[in-house]
């Protein structure tokens, strides 16, 4: 049997897991929309219908202070209860097991009243924290406690102690944040006091047969965090106290190392979680970057973990388990690690959902629906908007004819999945490849539409998806061999010089200059990363991190912007810093505030803060963003044809694949 790891069922705790695949815990702030616990319901019971072994909730705090943030998510009273069961009895129906996850945000917390072991703000909040006194700290462990203890009233399987990503059992346990001096603080047996006391208090409460999960930090990577024999030590010891399971977590919040990123590697932080799973002998899950179902067999039949925990993954497809049992993992909607939708939302203070998929938390808004009239549609663009509307309308039983200028479908994403840590751009391709044929669209490739042609093959409606063409600004010189566009640079089309001014310094910008500097294998390959991020699987090192080794590049790249603004605002919170942070390293000036005045042969004139300078470079890249492709909506509009248009050719603006994708499949469950 093909994944016959990952397929085979699990006995723990008195639950029997139908396989070895978990939703990790995400925190979606669905609970800030309205109808939250509906809502909240019909996304957990999604995934249970989609057969993913084990759920784990959001994060529930087992106090008011400990909350993600204002208005965030907290379990401590009886009266909580029957919005939990609205949960509960819903993932039942389904046929799936939800566990709670009692998270304590500490000093991550983004309320004024947040605590911590000792009074050090975390850089990535601007509150700090008041100490807890010894008092509180084993309130606070009854807390948990009795939080356990309502899940279990409230139907839940189990729960999960959350004791990673920098929260506030992790920093009881690591010294750079934990500076007592009463029974919690000081030594390596003070510091994980903590948490064994929680596994304890709740394994006492709940009784035997209910899940009680553990998530370590498997690595923290952070200055002065634990080494993996203390890491070892302390799954020892979680283990003893009565623990279930052990989940890993990888790295801090604030950690200067990526950890979920695409410009990750598939599997990186097996070797992490195998140091854990060495030293125990309850089950273990691995997480993070495992989003196909081979990584995923891998990791288990490798021996490293005995269950794999995919959150965004379960966002970005919720029947991913089903697929795996049926044979049909070429359908998934795979997980391509961009943050766009998911994190990146969340950090921003608004509901995540998911780009390949934005029914992701909005399940309710989507019902699954046969068309009342199967209609002829023409689709004019192959890209992002039109494969996405072309798939979901004719999924619905609308007749679907897919036109295509170019030779292959994919538009821009054929683009996207060159820059480096892009490469998984090429399964949402796959994924579409495969679902086009699967709902049968008609494919025309190499096929330029008219309003006539449309016209004489009388469609019931026509959707313009033509996408969008750089822009040309008008900069004297424009026209100059040294000039390239991005899209001639990142599909190999032309070649780049040893110097090189960008111009434009949006995401594509940052992309091209990443394209042009950085090392491709970097995001495809655990050794690369490690070097390049500084990571270290030494047993002795302090938090997992060494001295990170620069790639050399010799070629010398200078990004411009007109805006005097800093550079790359506008770049996703969970990843901009990490390819400013690369192309720092690669020695990449930024200059902002410049006016562009000509290029010759000498190279780029511009004027900044009033003084004209000459940069003498190989070649100029226009990354200077886009403007929509509107020939074939103008022609419709003069014939007075009637149609729809998405994505770019709608608004070229800021245009992304998480607009596009959302815009076509609102329009094609309506249509
Ligand atoms: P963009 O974000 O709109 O950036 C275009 C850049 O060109 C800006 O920096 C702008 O800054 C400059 N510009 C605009 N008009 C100009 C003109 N007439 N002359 C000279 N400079 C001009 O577009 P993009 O970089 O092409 O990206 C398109 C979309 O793709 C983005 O909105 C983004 O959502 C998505 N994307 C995101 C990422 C990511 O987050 N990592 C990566 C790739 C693509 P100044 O006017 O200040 O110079
Ligand atoms: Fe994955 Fe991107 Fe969807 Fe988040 S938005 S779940 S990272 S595909």
């Amino acid at each position: 049997m093909a994944y016959k790891n990952l397929l085979s069922p699990l006995r723990v705790a008195g639950a029997e897991l139908p396989n070895r695949m978990v939703m990790g815990a995400m925190h979606t702030r669905i609970e800030t929309l309205d109808r939250p616990h509906e809502r909240l319901a019909a996304f957990y019971s999604r995934r249970a219908e989609g057969e993913v072994g084990l759920i784990l909730t959001g994060g529930y705090s087992p106090t008011p202070e400990g909350v993600m943030d204002e208005g965030g998510l907290f379990l401590n009273s009886k009266q909580q209860l029957e919005d939990h069961r609205q949960i509960t009895s819903e993932i039942g129906k389904a046929g799936g097991k939800i566990v709670l996850q009692i998270l304590h945000a500490g000093r991550y917390a983004k309320v004024a009243e947040c605590v911590a072991p000792s009074a050090k703000k975390a850089r990535i909040n601007v509150f700090p924290p008041r100490a807890l006194s010894t008092l509180e700290v084993w309130r606070l462990i009854e807390s948990f406690a009795h939080t356990a203890e309502l899940a279990q009233s409230a139907g839940y399987a189990g729960v999960e102690i959350m004791g990673s990503e920098g929260y506030l059992i992790n920093e009881f346990t690591a010294a750079i944040t934990n500076e007592r001096d009463d029974e919690f603080g000081g030594s390596f047996d003070a510091r994980i006091r903590f948490p064994l006391e929680i596994v304890a208090a709740v394994r006492k409460r709940v009784g035997k047969d209910f899940l009680v999960i553990y998530r370590i930090s498997a690595i923290d990577l952070m200055e002065g965090g634990m080494t993996r024999a203390e890491i070892a030590e302390f799954a020892r010891r979680v283990e003893a106290a009565g623990a279930d399971v052990i989940n890993t977590g990888i790295g801090w919040h604030e950690s200067s190392v990526p950890t979920i990123a695409a410009a990750v590697p598939r599997g990186a932080w097996v070797a992490a979680v195998r140091n854990v799973k060495q030293a125990v002998s309850i089950p273990v899950i691995a997480s993070n970057r495992i989003n196909t179902p081979d990584v995923a067999e891998e990791i288990i039949a490798s021996g490293a973990a005995d269950l794999v925990s995919m959150a965004r993954p379960l966002l970005a497809d919720p029947d991913f388990a089903k697929k795996v049992r049926l044979g049909a993992t070429d359908e998934i909607n795979t997980c391509i690690a961009c943050n766009q939708a998911c994190l990146d939302r969340i950090f921003t203070d608004r509901t995540a959902t998911c780009l390949v998929n934005p029914r992701a938390g909005h399940e309710i808004e989507f019902p699954s629906r046969t068309a009342e009239k199967a209609k002829n549609i023409a689709v004019i663009g192959g890209g992002a908007a039109g494969m996405a509307f072309a798939i979901n309308a004719s999924e619905r039983g609308h007749k679907v004819v897919l036109f295509e200028a170019e030779a292959v479908l994919g538009g821009q994403l054929n683009l996207a999945k060159q820059a480096p840590g892009k490469n998984e751009f090429n399964e949402l391709l796959r994924y579409f490849d495969v679902m086009l044929a699967k709902h049968g669209v008609e494919i025309r490739l190499n096929t330029r539409v008219t309003a006539d042609v449309l016209k004489a093959e009388n469609f019931d409606e026509i959707v313009v998806a033509t996408g969008i063409v750089p822009r040309k600004p008008q900069i004297p010189g424009v026209d100059h061999p040294k000039v390239l566009r991005y899209d001639d640079v990142l599909s190999g089309r032309q070649s780049v010089g040893g110097s090189v001014a960008i111009l434009g310094a949006g995401g594509i910008g940052f992309d091209v200059a990443d394209f042009l500097v950085c090392a491709h294998e970097e995001s495809l390959n655990s050794e690369s990363f490690y070097r390049a991020w500084g990571v270290s699987l030494d047993e002795a090192s302090a938090g997992g991190l060494k001295q990170p080794i620069n790639h050399s590049t010799s070629r010398v790249v200078h990004m411009f912007q007109r805006k005097a603004e800093s550079m790359g605002r506008g770049l996703g919170k969970s990843t901009g810093w990490i390819l400013k942070a690369k192309l720092k390293k690669a020695n990449v000036s930024m200059t902002v505030g410049v006016t562009y005045e000509g290029i010759d042969d000498e190279g780029l004139h511009y004027v900044i803060d009033g003084t004209s300078h000459v940069l003498a470079v190989d070649n100029i890249v226009l990354c200077t963003g886009q403007v929509s492709e509107r020939g074939l909506a103008e022609q419709l509009q003069d014939a007075e044809i009637k149609f729809h248009i998405i994505g770019g050719a709608y608004v070229a603006e800021e245009l992304d694949a998480l607009r596009a994708i959302d815009q076509a499949t609102r329009l094609a469950v309506n249509i």
